[in-house]
């Protein structure tokens, strides 16, 4: 299956893309983490990436689009994946659908993740990520057992630097100008699915799963 996951900011993207990706057997691409995990290393790509990133506004497209080409044809990702954070407008996404064409495969389903926007500040301020397995927590949703460190591997938890106030209220505007016409893009293309985010995590996966069940081969 080639799913991608569309929803704001702190819709819980990355949270479902773990679950859902592992139950299906596919790779999980994110491509907000490749870039954090340039950075991180101080690459060539994380420079490139890093100042658009602190203030909350979009990588360049050729930049992206080039990172997510070479993804895409890696081995792992040639009999589907789940894509999270990519497209993020609709230039990408018409990029995605030539890229898809000239390999001969087509987006089996776009999952939209729905919630408000109140929710996803909530979500966004308390979330907490692991420095070693990229596992997703939330302070006060979804906290670990001790704080500040994962319970699946043991690594530090860190804040995103772009998880401050101002950072998320601009990425929420970039959302809605630029991601957010995506969902009329796909729902044109007759591939877009939507599901209620809100409550907890699992019963979440569930539905996706519920959702996504009549495209499993
Ligand atoms: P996205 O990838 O869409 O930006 P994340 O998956 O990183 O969002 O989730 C943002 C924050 O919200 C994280 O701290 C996560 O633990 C928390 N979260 C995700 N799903 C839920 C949920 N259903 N209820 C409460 N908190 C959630
Ligand atoms: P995310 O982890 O998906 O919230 O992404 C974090 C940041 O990475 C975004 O605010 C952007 O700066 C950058 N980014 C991630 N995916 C894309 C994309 N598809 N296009 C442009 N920038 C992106």
């Amino acid at each position: 299956m080639r799913i991608v996951l569309v929803g704001p900011p702190g819709a819980g993207k990355g949270t479902q893309a773990q679950f859902i990706a592992s139950q299906l057997a596919i790779p999980k691409i994110s491509t907000g983490d490749i870039f954090r995990y340039n950075v991180a290393n101080n690459t060539e790509l994380g420079a490139k990436a890093k100042e658009y990133m602190d203030k909350g506004d979009l990588v360049p497209d050729e930049v992206t689009v080039a990172m997510v080409r070479d993804r895409l044809a890696e081995d792992d990702a040639q009999e589907g994946f789940l894509l999270d954070g990519f497209p993020r407008n609709v230039p990408q996404a018409e990029t995605l659908k030539k890229m898809l064409d000239e390999m001969g495969v087509r987006l089996t389903v776009v999952l939209e993740l729905v919630v408000d926007e109140d929710e996803v500040v909530r979500r966004l301020s308390g979330r907490r990520t692991c420095r070693r397995c990229e596992r997703i927590w939330h302070a006060d949703y979804d906290p670990p057992e001790h704080a500040g460190i994962c319970d699946d591997c043991g690594g530090e938890l860190f804040q995103r630097d772009d998880d401050k106030e101002e950072v998320i209220r601009h990425r929420l505007e970039v959302y809605r100008e630029q991601t957010a016409p995506l969902i009329n893009f796909y729902a044109d293309e007759g591939i877009l699915l939507g599901v209620d985010a809100t409550g907890p995590v699992e019963e979440i996966t569930a539905r996706a799963l519920a959702a996504l069940r009549p495209y499993v081969r």
